[in-house]
């Protein structure tokens, strides 16, 4: 049995046919929409900070941190959006 990309628990009624569901409920997919834009802002700010550390505007010395942070969003972005469902 799947999994909500979301919250993680078990996606019951799955079609025996046709597209299967990445998130357990409405609530859930619709929080993953919200979330999935939070992330993109984040990350657009964590990029301009990355751009001004490399270019040692500031925090040159956090450049390792910023890095980690960007990678860290991305992975999560990934598994919210390795679903079909908000191609629409
Ligand atoms: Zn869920």
């Amino acid at each position: 049995m799947s999994t909500c990309l979301k919250c993680g628990l078990p996606i019951e009624g799955q079609a025996e046919t046709g597209r299967p569901k990445s998130y357990c409920s409405v609530g859930c997919r619709r929080s993953a929409e919200h979330e999935v834009r939070r992330i993109n802002s984040l990350l657009q700010k964590l990029e301009t900070d990355l751009s001004n550390a490399l270019l040692g505007r500031v925090w040159a010395d956090q450049v390792p941190k910023i890095e980690a942070e960007i990678s860290r969003q991305e992975t999560r972005l990934r598994i919210l959006l390795d679903t079909d469902e908000f191609e629409k």
